[in-house]
């Protein structure tokens, strides 16, 4: 039996990973996992039980009884933790402001790492995230690198949040992604780098459908071995 494809998706917070990912899994019938909604279950988890990032014991304990499911629909992501659907909660504001800091814990790191590298075993899969080509899967046959404008990922982001968060400011929005990109690519646990094989894909002037045309140039030679 040939091997599995894996296509590793990496980048800044709101570069469009997760747009390209989707259509490229649809088009090609890969599975997709969304690594950072994992990140942000286990954030929802830490938040809801009051976990200190800071006890090693209270993250330890709160693995053991973390339980992560996703559920796949038409490619969306539907995640639950511990059985309850939290696919919506983990967007909102009290999540993505703390997830960098639970993200940035080695256990959790550990953890999700292993799910993740089980998910490929029988599947071609695409999966985004911040460390996928360079720990999750270091040999993926094919790895992009996203990036864009910061102003126009904030502004993207805000017209997604912004129908179901009446408060959210375009600034508040603005202020996250930095927080979170400075915390990715600084702290010691598998920092948000571009692997030395990734392709840089700029989608600051491209339209979804030239991302899928490029990504899926990439990808086509591979599925013809
Ligand atoms: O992809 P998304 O923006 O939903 O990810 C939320 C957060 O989860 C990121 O800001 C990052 O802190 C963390 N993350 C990570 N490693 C991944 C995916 C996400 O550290 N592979």
């Amino acid at each position: 039996m040939s091997k599995n494809i894996v296509v590793a998706i990496d980048g800044y917070s709101s570069c469009g990973k997760s747009t390209l990912a989707k259509a490229l899994a649809k088009k090609l019938h890969f599975i997709y996992v969304d690594s950072g909604a994992m990140y942000r279950a286990v954030t929802l988890y830490f938040l809801r039980n009051k976990i200190d990032v800071n006890n090693e014991e209270q993250v330890h304990e709160a693995l053991q009884n973390i339980h992560l499911n996703f559920h796949s629909r038409d490619y969306e992501t539907h995640i639950t933790l511990n059985d309850e659907e939290v696919s919506d909660e983990i967007r909102l504001m009290p999540v993505s402001e703390n997830v960098s800091a639970v993200s940035a814990i080695r256990e959790v790191r550990k953890e999700m790492v292993a799910q993740q590298q089980r998910m490929s075993r029988s599947k071609n899969v695409i999966m985004d995230g911040r460390d996928i080509g360079t720990a999750v899967f270091p040999h993926a046959q094919v790895k992009l690198f996203m990036t864009a404008d910061p102003k126009i990922r904030a502004e993207r982001r805000y017209k997604e949040l912004a129908p179901k968060n009446p408060d959210i400011t375009l600034e508040d929005v603005f202020e996250n992604l930095a927080h979170r990109d400075y915390a990715d690519t600084t702290r010691k646990e598998s920092p948000l780098v571009r692997a030395e094989d990734a392709i840089i894909l700029d989608n600051t002037n491209l339209t979804p459908d030239e991302q899928l045309a490029f990504a899926l140039s990439k990808i086509e030679p591979f599925l013809k071995k």
